[in-house]
């Protein structure tokens, strides 16, 4: 292509280091080669655009001015033009307008290849995320449930989630008993009673990169027929991870992780891809997904998270962050993979 242009996002982060507003006022980055990038954002805003890197140069657009027209008139007459997957339409429509000879096509191929490949640093910002999300879920294993409404519940866990040393929270699922079977519930005023498990997924976000992790919890003993399909979750999580390893298929990950939970004859009750990259973004490439030929790299991170879901009973969802090294997928995640009995 003859010119990159990103929107405020994890992309324009990638790149420059800048966290960028993402409100109407746009913020756009423009690469072209053979030329120092632009980071264009609002005037008002300049202040908070800290160091960049070498050849990118600052610009700031006045309340007066058109942003769309300085883009424009800095990229030229470029014939193809790539842009930020998150742009929004209005950016798109009024470039296309400005430029009406440019080819549009999507940043994605170009930047998730980038991104999907963690360095060093990358993998130990995870890796740090994923250890404060465990001392949550630790945290989690010594409170009581019973007698709490989920969203009481989910606002401990943001509060652990910053506690603990995430930055910000991100987001967190509490889903007791039936409502366990929806996989992104919203926490509402289902109190969690004796005899409930409890599904709890939670994220944060510590130095720019997410944690996310998931585990089932049980107001005293879980009942035997919880326990035994929970068993069959394990295999399913164990055997991804085993698989998940440089020259490795993603698709092949995810069928490995279904094979499991087929094999009990609960293949429709796992209703979702096995796992998503994570990075800069909670959810990213490389995804764990059926049809994606991809093959597995050193460095890519992603999640494996096998669920099982019976509508109106209960469901049940187990995961961790993994990194792919040369010697297999390696667990970012520690924190015990059992129900947690909690009171
Ligand atoms: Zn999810
Ligand atoms: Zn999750
Ligand atoms: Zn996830």
């Amino acid at each position: 292509v003859d010119a990159l242009v990103l929107p405020a996002g994890p992309d324009l982060l990638y790149f420059t280091g800048y966290e960028a507003m993402p409100l109407e006022r746009p913020t756009l980055f423009a690469l072209t080669p053979g030329r120092a990038a632009l980071l264009l954002v609002p005037e008002l805003e300049v202040p908070r655009v800290g160091q960049l890197p070498e050849g990118v140069e600052l610009e700031g657009w006045a309340e007066t001015q058109d942003p769309l027209n300085v883009i424009a008139r800095w990229l030229g007459s470029p014939s193809r033009v790539a842009i930020g997957d998150q742009a929004w339409a209005s950016v798109l429509l009024g470039l296309q307008a400005r430029l009406p000879r440019a080819r549009f096509g999507p940043a994605s191929p170009i930047t998730r290849d980038l991104r999907m490949r963690k360095d060093a640093q990358e993998v130990a910002c995870l890796r740090r995320a994923a250890q404060a999300a465990d001392r949550v879920m630790a945290g989690l294993a010594r409170r009581a449930f019973a007698g709490k409404r989920e969203r009481d519940l989910a606002r401990e866990v943001a509060e652990l989630i910053v506690e603990e040393g995430h930055d910000v929270a991100a987001f967190a699922i509490v889903a007791a008993g039936e409502n366990g079977a929806s996989p992104h519930h919203e926490p509402g005023d289902r109190e969690v009673r004796e005899g409930d498990t409890v599904v709890v997924d939670l994220g944060g976000r510590r130095d720019r990169y997410f944690s996310d992790t998931t585990r089932c919890f049980s107001v005293g003993p879980p009942d035997p027929e919880y326990r035994r399909l929970y068993g069959i979750l394990r295999q399913a999580h164990e055997a991804a991870v085993a698989l998940a390893r440089p020259g490795v298929r993603a698709d092949a990950v995810d069928r490995a992780a279904r094979a499991a939970i087929e094999a009990a004859g609960l293949g429709r009750f796992f209703v979702h891809r096995t796992g998503h990259g994570i990075g800069l973004e909670a959810h990213e490439h490389p995804y764990i997904v059926e049809g994606n030929d991809l093959l597995l790299e050193t460095g890519m991170t992603f999640s494996v998270e096998p669920g099982i879901y019976l509508p109106g009973r209960f469901g049940m969802r187990l995961e961790d962050i993994v990194v792919v090294t040369g010697d297999g997928a390696q667990l970012l995640n520690g924190s015990p993979r059992e129900i947690v009995e909690v009171g």
